[in-house]
């Protein structure tokens, strides 16, 4: 899709391409290649924010986790979700997957008249990308590889959850959910749950059947 939309408006695209050394006009890729730029905007590298150097953390300084509670490693007392962990894509939506996941750990673990209902993490990428004239809206669920190359990749049993569409009706949706999410935080709530979310569920259920298509 994204290479669709490149083509589009006359971008090339070049992906997996590994930055060895950026100099004054032209970016060195460790493949040997070098690609010259008269305006270079570039991400900083993935690193954690704060040092933890008492808990287990990879070698960016994400602490170590266990995938479907997000406690850490030897640290059953301690949970990392969203960011500060080691899942390896940081995004708002994985966050506050993890977010609930640790929520209903935790009522697990202290409240132990609740029936146990495991609700482990199961990423699953959700975000829209905004253009000026529209949007691109992707739903990956995601899988951990372990291969420090490529530490995750769109789940290889995805089916009907893997969804991508471009529309202008796209912005619309994230709108919405600029909206929906402010209120729900605001009283407390997570973001699932209730009608609202329901309604949500179903409106996006909607859009995607009509908007976007699994990978061809
Ligand atoms: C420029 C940018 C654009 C992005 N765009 C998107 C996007 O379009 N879609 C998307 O899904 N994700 C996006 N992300 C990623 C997304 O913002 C993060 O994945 C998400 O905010 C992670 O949430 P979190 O709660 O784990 O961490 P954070 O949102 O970073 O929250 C951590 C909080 O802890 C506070 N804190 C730190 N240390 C302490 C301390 N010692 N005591 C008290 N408080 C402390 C920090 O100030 C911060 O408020 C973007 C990130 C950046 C930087």
């Amino acid at each position: 899709m994204v290479e669709q939309e490149f083509a589009a408006r006359g971008i090339e695209g070049h992906t997996s391409a590994e930055v060895d050394k950026v100099g004054e006009d032209a970016v060195r890729y460790t493949d040997g290649t070098a690609r010259p730029f008269d305006l270079l905007i570039a991400f900083p590298p993935y690193v954690a924010a704060v040092d933890h150097p008492d808990l287990p953390h990879d070698d960016r300084g994400f602490l170590r986790t266990l995938s479907a509670t997000r406690q850490v490693q030897g640290h059953p007392q301690i949970y990392a979700p969203g960011d500060a962990g080691d899942f390896p894509v940081k995004q708002a939506f994985l966050a506050f997957l993890q977010a609930d996941a640790v929520a209903d750990h935790i009522d697990t673990v202290v409240a132990l008249e609740l029936p146990y209902r495991p609700s482990p993490f199961e990423p699953v990428s959700m975000c829209v990308t905004e253009m000026p004239d529209k949007a691109t809206f992707a739903q990956v669920p995601l899988e951990e590889t372990r291969d420090p190359a490529l530490p995750v990749r769109a789940s290889a049993d995805a089916g009907d959850l893997y969804r991508v569409g471009t529309s202008p009706l796209w912005r619309l949706g994230k709108k919405a959910l600029g909206v929906y999410l402010p209120v729900r935080f605001r009283a407390g709530r997570p973001f699932p749950g209730g009608r609202p979310w329901q309604a949500m569920q179903l409106a996006l259920d909607g859009m995607c059947r009509t908007l976007a298509t699994g990978p061809s």
